[in-house]
């Protein structure tokens, strides 16, 4: 699986291993604009339009001032296998791709874009930007009905990277949104997904009702009150939409990781740990799999017991 991540067509950066685009630095601004453009319209809620203020809301930082361009990427990324014990039963519960080791892997990127960059005199430094709008308009990916954004030769088994860089950039090749051809006759997702959330023309993913934007960086961790607990499979995000997906069919039995969770650290997970109480090793473990980059540390904690305590109510 790996060697079919690294034949597709890569970027502009020569030797960087992955597939990306390099866009203009002033695009960030388009991308705020159409935003603002699709909340004003009332396309875009009002808690979905929050959680990108909070993106736009981060200043540039500093040492980002002379950014010509946008660097956006897509790293080939599997899915995570998370075992569990509980009342000496052992379970087992998938993560989709994109969170298990994120930031690790976000960094391992940049600095491997700034050896590259670096004879010529440029850098790169992590962007703070909607990165699937970004990766969209760029070219380097194109929406699926289900609002996912799909790499040729990745489906949507990647996760996504964007730098700010020195790099000049005068042709952008900056496109209107694409959507797979396939999905012009295909519904899979549409009736995969138990919350309603995808529409049935191409009008925007009801992202309030998809259960993925509660489990984001930028949105709320906890599931809200109209959750079916049936619906609920993985112990981060949801991947319905994904597995059955023909563009994913080459990569639907990819799994990589295993994680394991002792009945003790289950237990522990269930009655509500704290920063203050949580035990060292688990921390480690949670540091490993990189959940608490991504999430923060309590709101790891609070996402995590409240998954495992609908999943082992069905145990
Ligand atoms: S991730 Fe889950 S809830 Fe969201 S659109 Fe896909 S199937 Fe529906
Ligand atoms: S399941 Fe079908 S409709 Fe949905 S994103 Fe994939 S190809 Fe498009």
């Amino acid at each position: 699986m790996r060697r079919q991540a690294e034949q597709v067509i890569h970027g502009p950066v020569s030797g960087l291993p992955f597939p990306h685009r390099v866009v203009p630095a002033g695009r960030r601004e388009d991308l705020r604009r159409e935003i603002e453009a699709m909340h004003g319209s009332g396309r875009l809620s009002d808690l979905i339009f929050q959680s990108y203020a909070r993106i736009f809301d981060c200043p540039l930082p500093e040492d980002c001032a002379g950014a010509r361009s946008l660097i956006v990427g897509a790293l080939a990324h599997p899915q995570s296998r998370v075992t569990f014990t509980w009342a000496g039963t052992r379970a087992t519960v998938l993560i989709p791709p994109s969170y298990v080791r994120y930031w690790e892997l976000t960094w391992d990127a940049e600095d491997l874009l700034n050896r590259l960059l670096a004879p010529a005199g440029h850098w790169a430094r992590f962007a703070r930007v909607p990165q699937k709008a970004l990766a969209v308009h760029s070219g380097l990916a194109r929406y699926g009905r289900n609002n996912i954004a799909y790499v040729p030769g990745l489906g949507s088994f990647h996760m996504l990277v964007s730098y700010y860089s020195s790099l000049p950039c005068d042709d952008d090749g900056w496109v209107e949104p694409q959507f797979l051809e396939r999905c012009a006759t295909c519904t899979a997702c549409l009736r995969a997904c138990p919350t309603d959330a995808i529409p049935g023309d191409r009008e925007v993913l009801r992202q309030d009702r998809c259960l993925t934007f509660y489990s984001g960086y930028s949105g709320p961790q906890e599931l809200p009150d109209w959750v079916d607990p049936d619906w609920i499979e993985c112990l981060v995000g949801c991947r319905r939409c994904q597995i059955v997906c023909p563009e994913n069919r080459a990569f639907r039995e990819w799994i990589e990781d295993d994680w394991e969770l002792t009945q003790e650290e289950t237990e522990l997970l269930l009655g509500g740990l704290t920063a203050a109480t949580l035990p060292p090793a688990l921390h480690a473990k949670l540091d490993r799999m990189g959940l608490v980059e991504f999430f923060g540390l309590e709101e790891c904690l609070q996402m995590l017991a409240s998954k495992l305590a609908i999943l082992t109510s069905r145990m």
